[in-house]
């Protein structure tokens, strides 16, 4: 059989890292078409010298230059392309056959809707841009033929529980609602982050360093802050819907601190179907990469002795209101999410950069939220426009606070 070429967005980030690993095990299987990045010229450097692309794309300009630079010296034919657009264009490039969605945010929208569009299989890790553009992005699935895995552990899980024929349809997205009428709830597993059992009063004083230090999950920034303020289970409850046809009421959050199980799917006959595995996203990644088969991943098998117990408890939304925040979004509508995605992203960025704290994150969100559009875009430019306005005034939300 054919390899499959492989474009990998955010190659030098932590799930660019991991898709990586996993292709190295099964050369005779895959190839390298692409690798991107923002601005890290060593590490895409490295991964070029180990991986060969055709095309190596960095958005930074000057970035792009140094690559080139480096590379020409060591004799490689790999061709280094800048600037945002180069991310579409190799996303969609003829030549390539799957995309994983790794960029961190927003900024990953339009390479993942360029894939869809042309009808790749897209390994969506960047759930921020299904977040954005859930209706407009399961619509280009479904219109383009494209397939769309979840690369998120918990959705990776999910879709793993499912029946085979549901999950297929949900990976091509042709089928409405509900899709099995077999499954009646959604177990979304939490692993509750570093402050799980925190009380209020301390969260407040929270530093940057204490948030990006999650339990169990080594992963970027944004995310690990997104894990600390359950701001990550809301976006994941977004996808939830977007991803299997549910609604927020058919999925509930439980919060599982040993990140044991990866989610659950409750059937009709009271059976629960739980997917189990040591907390490595190279598990979900091989997974994706060689479905319908099984793939080798590199990931250690469970040791369930070791693992001991399983705990289960609610989430708190006192302690942690971006959850709701999140569901209260998506039951409003589509610009509604948008709102709170940007507004969450400059959040996040403000409290690493400690010009605000760790609770003014959900109120920012919260007031940005306000200002929303009512109802669900379904073309792109109203989505931009939304995010744009949403970012807008983000910032002066924070920059009032600093003064
Ligand atoms: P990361 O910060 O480690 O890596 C981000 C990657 O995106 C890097 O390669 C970076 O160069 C690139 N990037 C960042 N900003 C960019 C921009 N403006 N334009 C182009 N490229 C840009 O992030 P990560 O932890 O690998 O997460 C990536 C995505 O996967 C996120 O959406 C995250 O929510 C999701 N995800 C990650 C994990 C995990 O375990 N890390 C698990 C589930 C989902
Ligand atoms: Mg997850």
């Amino acid at each position: 059989m054919k390899r499959k070429a492989v474009t990998i967005l955010g190659a030098t980030g932590s799930i660019g890292v991991s898709t990586l690993d996993v292709l190295a095990r099964h050369p005779a299987q895959f190839n390298v078409f692409a690798l991107t990045a923002f601005n890290n010229v060593a590490t895409l450097f490295a991964q070029c010298q180990q991986f060969n692309p055709v095309y190596a794309v960095l958005v930074d300009e000057v970035a792009a230059e140094q690559l080139r630079q480096r590379l020409l010296a060591v004799g490689s034919a790999t061709i280094v392309l800048a600037g945002k657009t180069s991310l579409e264009q190799v996303a969609s490039e003829a030549r390539t056959d799957y995309v994983m969605a790794a960029i961190m945010g927003g900024a990953g929208l339009l390479p993942t809707l360029a894939a869809a569009k042309a009808g790749k299989r897209v390994l969506l890790a960047n759930k921020e841009a299904l977040v954005m553009s859930g209706r407009l992005l399961m619509d280009t699935v479904a219109k383009y033929g494209a397939e769309l895995l979840p690369i998120d552990s918990e959705h990776n899980a999910i879709f793993q529980c499912l029946p085979n024929s549901t999950a297929e349809h949900a990976a091509k997205n042709t089928h409405s609602a509900g899709r099995a009428a077999s499954v009646e709830r959604i177990l979304l597993t939490a692993s509750g982050g570093p402050f799980r059992s925190w009380p209020l009063e301390k969260l407040a004083k929270v530093t940057p360093v204490q948030a990006v230090a999650h339990p169990k999950w080594r992963m970027g920034q944004k995310i690990s802050v997104d894990s600390a303020t359950l701001m990550n289970k809301g976006l994941e409850v977004v996808e939830a819907c977007w991803l299997f046809g549910v609604t927020p009421a058919q999925i509930e959050v439980v919060v599982h601190p040993q990140s044991t199980i990866h989610s659950m799917v409750s059937y009709n006959d009271g059976s629960v179907m739980a997917q189990m595995g040591n907390p490595d996203m190279r598990t979900p990644i091989a997974y994706a990469l060689g479905w319908p088969a099984r793939i080798q991943s590199g990931v250690a098998p469970l040791d369930v002795i070791a693992a001991g117990r399983f705990d289960f408890e609610r989430p708190d939304d006192k302690r942690f209101p971006c959850l709701r925040l999140a569901m209260e979004a998506h039951e409003t509508g589509g610009y509604a999410t948008i709102a709170l995605n940007a507004a969450n992203e400059i959040a996040v960025a403000a409290f690493l950069a400690q010009t605000i704290g760790f609770m003014d994150i959900p109120l920012l969100i919260a007031d940005v939220m306000q200002s929303a559009e009512t109802g669900t875009p379904d073309k792109l430019d109203d989505i931009i426009i939304q995010d744009e306005d949403s970012r807008r005034a983000a910032s002066f939300w924070v920059k009032k606070k600093m003064h």
